[in-house]
């Protein structure tokens, strides 16, 4: 716990969603005034309803596209829809999202004086020719693509905070976050894992986009909650951005296997074509959050899984008729 003078006001946007939820209970355990806002877009309210008791925990349905006036000394700014299927969904409110998000928070940074943290992402390394990923590699995107709303939106996002700080001196936090999972990820959210665990549970095919080859680098989400708030408590020259995710690399056949293996039925695997611009591979260099932060993951792909699979076997078992 922090002592009542250590304790800050701390302003989570996206605080009903995945990563949002659990950095509130991080935040709250720790003793600060934590205020989630949320237009619930993604989000649901049963992922904090077990906050919403606690006195240093407040919830307010906002949008950051549009100004907000409040007192804070840090943010975390995580509103924005993260998986394919969603932030295609509206991608002209994707970009707003993202751009005016950022202008809003970074505004209300400017004023209050607050450290700001930018959830960005690989996804702005595009479809990469290096590999892996180091931050000093400027990316491979398609600026007019299905996937660019996102991709350029949070692009345009770290050059709004890069600019905030050299203009106006705001203390920032830029954190390309790498492919992450974990209980309360929406089991209608289309990201792989929670697809694959969701369809394994329910006796459906496994949908395999493409062959199956493209790889990605699966992060437990306790420790990217870790990573994140290391960077956050990091002194103010680090700005970054720097790769927080896991560099264990797995194609999405192997996942799905090893999810069938793990789920313990005969889920078979069923091919779809791959959807446009998918990256074909993906993997973090994160030598810098091991030097600078001092951060590595420690939770292996099986172990999170375990996990994970049990918080959707318990989903699926309170929808089964009695
Ligand atoms: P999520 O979809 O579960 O959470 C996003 C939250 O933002 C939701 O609660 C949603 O309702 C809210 N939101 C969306 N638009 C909003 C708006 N205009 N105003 C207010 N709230 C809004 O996704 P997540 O996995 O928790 O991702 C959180 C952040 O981390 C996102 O910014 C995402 O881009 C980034 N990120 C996540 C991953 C990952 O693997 N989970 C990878 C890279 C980056
Ligand atoms: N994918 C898949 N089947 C699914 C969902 C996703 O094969 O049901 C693939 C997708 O094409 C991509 C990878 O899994 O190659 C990761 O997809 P996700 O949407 O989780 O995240 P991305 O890294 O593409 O943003």
């Amino acid at each position: 716990m922090t002592s009542r003078y250590d304790s800050k006001r701390i302003l989570v946007t996206g605080a009903a969603g995945f990563l949002g939820s659990h950095l509130c209970e991080r935040l709250v355990a720790q003793g600060h005034d934590v205020l989630g806002i949320d237009n619930y877009f993604t989000g649901r309210r049963s992922n904090v309803a077990h906050l919403l008791g606690q006195t240093n925990f407040e919830m307010m349905r906002h949008d950051v596209t549009f100004p907000l006036f409040v007192e804070v000394d840090e943010i975390y700014n995580l509103a924005c829809p993260a998986s394919p299927v969603h932030y295609q969904y509206d991608p002209v409110q994707t970009t707003k999202t993202s751009v005016h998000g950022a202008i809003n928070m970074l505004g209300l940074a400017k004023r209050t004086g607050a450290k700001i943290l930018q959830a960005s992402t690989s996804e702005i390394y595009g479809d990469p020719d290096q590999h892996p990923q180091t931050e000093e590699y400027w990316g491979n995107v398609n600026p007019i693509g299905p996937r660019s709303c996102y991709d350029e939106g949070k692009r345009c996002a770290e050059t709004l905070f890069f600019d905030y700080h050299r203009q106006n001196n705001v203390r920032i936090k830029v954190m390309r976050i790498f492919n992450t999972y974990g209980p309360r990820m929406h089991p209608e959210d289309g990201r792989v894992v929670s697809n694959f665990i969701m369809q394994a549970l329910t006796g459906q095919p496994i949908t395999i986009y493409g062959d199956g080859n493209q790889t990605r680098s699966f992060c437990y989400v306790d420790d990217l909650i870790d990573g994140m708030m290391k960077l956050m408590q990091s002194p103010d020259e680090i700005t970054g951005p720097i790769n927080i995710g896991n560099p264990g690399e797995f194609t999405i056949r192997q996942l799905a296997e090893k999810i069938v293996e793990m789920v313990g039925n005969e889920a078979k695997l069923v091919f779809r074509d791959l959807p446009v611009n998918d990256p074909m591979q993906r993997r973090p260099d994160i030598g810098k959050a091991r030097s600078i932060l001092g951060w590595q993951p420690t939770v292996e792909l099986e172990q999170g899984l375990v996990k994970t699979i049990r918080y959707f076997r318990t989903l699926v078992r309170e929808k089964e008729p009695a």
